[in-house]
This record gives C-alpha cells, structure tokens and sequence, in this order.
C-alpha cells in the first residue's frame, strides 16, 4: 500500500499557497516532516565510493555525528566552487529575486512551501555565501540577507537540497538565466562531503560502481531476464530474438536505463528494442557490465557522475564497437549532452555514428559517439524502414510527457512525437505551458523515487498529473507515453494515486506493438499480453459485427 501513510487526494490537493509564515524566512526554522524526507544514505553505500563520514544517521536524529570541523569543510567546498564554477559563483551574485521563477516549480506549486520557491531554495546557500564570502554580508548581517552556518541551518539546507527535482523548469523563466539546479547540485556536492546523502541515490551509486547498473543486478540474472522477454515475444509474435551479450567486434553498444530490465512498465520498452533490433537485422550487442544507462551519480557530484558515466565508453573500447546507442532514458542523456565531453571526451577510440540501416550520419553525435533511440527510429520511420500497422495501438489514447532531461537538457522535442504519431492514431497534446521547454517534472527525479517521501513524491507530481486529469476529461485520454526510465516508474505511481484510469508506456513498448516484423504468426495481443483492438473476447450473447 503505497499510500498508506499519506493524505487522499482530494486531501492533498487542498493546497495553500499563502507563505504561513509570521516571521522572515531566516527566523523560521526547518520542519523536517515524515513523508516528505529520504532515508539517511546507509554506510556500507557509503564506504563503496569512498564518500566521506559513512555512520548510521536519521533525518530525525537531533545529532547528525558531523566531524567536529563540518563548518570549516562545508565552506571550504563553498570556496573551492566558487573558484572552480564561474556558473555557481554568477548565481551567487546576480539574483534579483524578482519572484518570475517563485511558481514554477512542481514542489512548490503541489506544497505551497514558501521554501519550495527555486528563488528561495537558492537563497538558502545564498544566504551563507552573502555572509561568508561578501563584505556587504559580513558587515550588514541579516540585512544584507545574509546568515550564520547552524547546525540548524545546515538541516535545513539538506531538507530542501532533497526536494528539488533538478529539472530545471525554473531556469526557463528566470531573466538572467539562472540555473537553480546547478545550485542544488553544488549543494548535494557540498552535504557530500558532510556524509550527508540520502539512501536512494547512495545505494544505486554503489550497486553501479560495484556490479555495472543502480539495481545491482550481477551479469547472469541480467541476462536471464532478457531470456524471460525473449519467451514473452516469442509468445506474442512467434519470433524469438537471438541478442548477444559482452561480444567483442559488434558494430553498436546498446546500453539502456536497468529499470527497463527489472521494472514494469519499463519491461515492456525492453522487449521493444530486442524486437525492432531483430527486425532490423542490427549488429549489436547488451553489456552486462556497462548494464546501466542512468546515472544516480549526478545526483551525489560531479565526480561522481564522471565516475559512473564513464564505464560505457571503457566498455565500448573494451568490446571494439563502432559506436553507442542508448535506450529511453532520461539523465543519461542530460549527462551524454552537457557533461560528458567536458568530464571524458571526446571519445575519439569512436567512430561517428552512422545507422547501418538508412546511412544517415548522426553529425549531433560527432563528439560523444552516442545516438538515442528515439532519433535512429524516427529516422528509420522518416526513410520508410519500418512496416507499420498504428491500428494495432487504436485502443490507446494517447498523450506525451517529455522528459524534463531530454527536453529542456536535449531540445528533443518533435522526434518522440514523430514516432508516436506513426505508431498510434490517436495522439492528444497536454496544454503547451505544460509540454515540451516547460514541461512539469514527474516529481520523483534526481533520486527522490522512494517510498518512504511519497507524500513529497505526490506533491511534486500534481502538476504533470494534473494536465494528464485534463486530457482524460477532455480527450479520454488513457496512456502516458514517455521515454525515461524514472518517469516509467514514478508516473505510474503519481498516476495510479492521481489519475488511475491512465496507463504508462514507454514509447518502444508502441513502436514494437505496431511493428510488422518478417515472418511474424498472427498478434492477438500486445505485449502486456491484453487483446490487440478487434481480438477483445466477446462478452456472452454479443455478436460478430
Ligand atoms: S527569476 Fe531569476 S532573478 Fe528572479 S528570483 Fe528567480 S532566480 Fe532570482
Ligand atoms: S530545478 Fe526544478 S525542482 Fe529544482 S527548484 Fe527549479 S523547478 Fe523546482
């Protein structure tokens, strides 16, 4: 029971947005409320990398057992940042707070927390830095907006750290620019060095340092679940792929979120690519090593996300492919695109990928050697490779959520649509402040996908959820599409809790139930195993029309 402990939805959807606030904001202190907090990061996660103070800790504790010179550490990262990031001291300093990104956030919005506001999230890192590196600070104090590093304060810096999604929608709004996310990464950077991370992210980093990918999934049970799917396809279509694993000299890397491998409704995008690969007759093989596309890293530092992402490309030059394709994830691709060439690259033991199938060179990928899914199938729809049937999807109305990472991290906007609209007939946009650049959050990214923060979780995802109640009522939509691992699994709890009469679906899920793959027996069902649109069973006394 998922929802046990939170309020219903009709509850939680009474939202106040008045600041409850009698004092400033500097004087209020921190609440840290059950529900809306992870669990401490354990220390064995911890000792796996190496991240500093790995000891048992609650959020609740009133001595979080910091070594005795926290202060002293915590401004020193400060310090070091602020010379190594020019972004992170530029968004110290020019912040107006002219409130335009104060109502864009989906914790916010879903809260009411005047603190859940990017301007004041930020300003809770600002505060310090206006006190301990600014004159104006240092003389002026809490006129100048600036404060003293508490204990207290520091609780609450870590609070608030984890309740921001890094999505970035804030950003979008803000006239100078200023890019919230990157100050709660530098943040989570900076309770890093504290030993202050939270479980989901920490054990995910070290299952993916030791064993290749976040579920800490070992070689052999990876390769049994792909076995599993290859049974379910050959049940659904009569044909059973035949993928390789760790082969040496394959032409293409594949490599894919884990939660596609261990997760439904991901499971079903799994099944998908082995279908169109087979189709495609591609030369390709599955790491069992380089087993994980996502990065919860990202999430804990830099460095961290360096570490992670790198395994792909030693994987790639240890196997000898040409290049890499990945598979629907979503900060996978924000890393691939913003970060990877400054941390790694350029992969230059790579070739630019070029698809086997259509020639088409991928010139966007010229640096990484990366190419995503969804664009090598819109370019195999775009050059008529691919024998289609959309009806096979009529029992599906469908709607789109673009990945806060692809879309405002990638500019990737029209190629899922492009699929989507040649794999299904009916396709229903959600409003467009909510779609595309301004896309809501799921409300569960950057590590916040736990059970235990549900009512955070449910809060943050409102917004998405509330566009998608407006196109059920309006459109009867009934299936979220998506192309990220997170989002599969966190939409289809924030749907389950806000809007159960949607369904969620990665997109290759779709393209393989269109798909008309050579030599293939007659599809009754889809691959979730539910009757294709004209096999439904007959109830008692209907019919054939
Ligand atoms: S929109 Fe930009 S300048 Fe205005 S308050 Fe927000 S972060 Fe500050
Ligand atoms: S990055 Fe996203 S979650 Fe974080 S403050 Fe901005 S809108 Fe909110």
């Amino acid at each position: 029971m998922a929802f046990k402990n939170i309020p219903k939805p009709n509850e939680l959807a009474q939202i106040g947005h008045k600041p409850p606030l009698m004092k400033g904001w500097l004087d209020t202190p921190v609440d840290i409320r059950t529900g809306v907090f992870c669990y401490a990061g354990q220390p064995k996660n911890l000792e796996a990398v190496g991240l500093p103070n790995p000891r048992k800790w609650a959020p609740t504790d009133d001595d979080w057992q910091l070594p005795d010179n926290w202060k002293e550490i915590f401004l020193e990262g400060m310090r070091e940042r602020l010379d190594k990031y020019r972004t992170f001291q530029i968004f110290m300093d020019i912040c107006v707070r002219c409130g335009a990104c104060a109502d864009k956030c989906h914790f916010f919005i879903g809260s009411g927390d005047p603190k859940n506001m990017p301007v004041l999230r930020a300003e809770l890192l600002r505060s310090i830095y206006r006190r301990e590196f600014t004159f104006a600070g240092k003389l002026l104090g809490k006129m100048a907006g600036a404060r003293e590093l508490t204990p207290e304060v520091l609780k609450e810096i870590w609070y608030y750290m984890f309740q921001c999604t890094e999505c970035r929608r804030c950003s979008l709004f803000c006239p100078y620019g200023i890019d919230t996310a990157e100050i709660t990464i530098i943040g989570r950077e900076l309770l890093n060095l504290l030993g202050l991370n939270i479980d989901w992210i920490a054990g995910p980093v070290a299952n993916c340092y030791r064993k290749g990918n976040h579920l800490g999934i070992e070689p052999h049970a990876f390769k049994d679940m792909i076995d599993f799917f290859l049974d379910e396809i050959e049940g659904v279509s009569g044909i059973r792929p035949e993928p390789t694993f760790n082969r040496k000299g394959a032409e293409i890397l594949f490599v894919t979120p884990s939660g596609d491998v261990f997760a439904d409704p991901g499971t079903y995008t799994a099944m998908g690519y082995l279908m169109l690969f087979h189709q495609l007759g591609l030369d390709y093989t599955w790491s069992t090593y380089a087993s994980e596309g996502g990065n919860f890293g990202f999430f804990t530092s830099n460095e961290m996300a360096q570490r992670l992402n790198y395994k792909i490309y030693a994987e790639a030059k240890r196997l000898g492919v040409k290049w890499i394709l990945g598979g629907e994830c979503g900060h996978m691709w924000r890393l691939i695109h913003q970060y990877m060439d400054t941390w790694s690259g350029p992969a230059d033991f790579l070739e630019e990928p070029v698809s086997p199938i259509t020639g088409t060179k991928f010139e966007n990928a010229k640096a990484t050697k990366m190419v995503h899914l969804v664009e090598f199938t819109a370019d195999l729809i775009r050059n008529g490779k691919l024998k289609l049937d959309p009806s096979r999807n009529d029992n599906l109305r469908v709607t789109f959520h673009d990945s806060c990472n692809t879309a405002r991290g990638m500019g990737f906007f029209e190629e899922p649509r492009y699929v989507l609209k040649n794999v299904c007939n009916n396709f229903f946009e959600m409003p467009e402040n909510t779609i595309r650049e301004q896309t809501f959050c799921c409300g569960s990214g950057s590590g916040l996908n736990a059970g235990e923060d549900m009512e955070l979780r449910m809060r943050g995802g409102f917004p998405r959820a509330n566009a998608v109640r407006y196109v059920h009522d309006k459109f009867g939509v009934n299936m979220l599409a998506n192309i990220c691992a997170i989002d599969r699994a966190a939409l289809s709890t924030s749907m389950e809790y806000w809007v159960p009469e949607v369904g969620v679906t990665g997109l290759h899920e779709m393209v393989a139930n269109a798909l008309i793959m050579d030599g293939e027996g007659e599809r009754t069902t889809d691959l979730r195993g539910e009757p294709l649109p004209g096999f439904e069973e007959k109830e008692e006394g209907e019919e054939d029309v």
